[in-house]
């Protein structure tokens, strides 16, 4: 059983922790201190599962079932949406998760299922030294890739990434398109609500380094998270960069879509 007690500070905090200048909170490091306990804990108070399986459909199930995967990475676990969903649909999952109190609580969200998940906390950037054996599918979904703000991190995740996978493995990575978000300028943003109307996340400040997404809750507490606004067709290139054959990318779930309208991307990225 994984050991989280080294991380029980995340646990306790309820404020994040940013510098005087928020803005200039770029790195890729930081993410451990922006999902404190508080904004976990609402966030899956008020995104309830059920909306968000209905939304996003069998997308991910069918993807991988029609490949013939079965042992599923899920290395940005997070509460264990993806883990649990997957894990209850009968493919053999471990949630990974590099910040030791969103494993810890997919793990409490599999007990309360009656489920038992593997878990594991793995920075993508040194994910093979935390991970056991090969995996025909990772995932790393809900715009978590974004997390990483320099080039380097997100060769060397994806190289990670590409290690972990059996000859044949595919990665399913997602992000926010926010090529909309910078070409449309910050006058035409539009609201992105989440599965529903509880919580609201917007973009507070977007340049090309930096789009800093706002979430309020109902009971008007709002937390940010820091993202890097990587475009499209640099995501693809990287991918294939890092070695992928073929690379299809999805826009909230259909294949055919104008460039601006979809709120995520999904890329499918095959290894040989
Ligand atoms: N996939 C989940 C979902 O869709 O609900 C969680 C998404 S959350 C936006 C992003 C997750 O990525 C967080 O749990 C965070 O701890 C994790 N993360 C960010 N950077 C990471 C890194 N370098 N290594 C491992 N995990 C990371």
């Amino acid at each position: 059983m994984t050991d989280y007690s080294t991380d029980n500070a995340e646990l306790t905090m309820t404020d994040q922790v940013y510098g005087d200048d928020p803005l200039a909170d770029r790195e890729t490091d930081h993410y451990r201190k922006e999902y404190v306990s508080t904004f976990v804990d609402k966030w899956d108070e008020l995104i309830d599962w059920d909306g968000r399986a209905t939304s996003e459909g069998q997308f991910f199930i069918d993807i991988l079932r029609a490949r013939g995967k079965e042992r599923v990475l899920d290395v940005a676990c997070g509460t264990g949406f993806h883990s649990v969903r997957l894990t209850e649909a009968g493919f053999d999952v471990t949630a990974a998760d590099g910040s030791a109190a969103m494993v810890a609580k997919a793990f409490q969200n599999g007990q309360a299922r009656g489920l038992i998940l593997k878990t594991t906390q793995a920075d993508w950037r040194w994910l093979n030294r935390d991970i056991a054996g090969k995996y025909d599918a990772i995932i790393c979904l809900g715009n978590s890739f974004t997390h990483l703000h320099e080039e380097k991190d997100r060769r060397r995740a994806l190289a990670e990434f590409y290690a972990a996978l059996k000859h044949d493995g595919i990665l399913i990575l997602d992000q926010r398109n926010y090529d909309a978000m910078i070409d449309n300028g910050y006058s035409t943003k539009h609201k992105f609500y989440y599965c529903g109307d509880q919580v609201t996340a917007e973009p507070d400040h977007v340049d090309e380094g930096l789009c800093r997404m706002r979430y309020t809750f109902p009971d008007g507490a709002s937390y940010t998270l820091n993202m890097c606004p990587i475009r499209k067709n640099y995501m693809r290139r990287l991918l294939t960069e890092a070695g992928f054959e073929r690379v299809r990318t999805y826009g909230d779930f259909q294949e055919t879509y104008a460039e601006d309208d979809p709120d995520f991307f999904i890329h499918v990225a095959e290894k040989s």
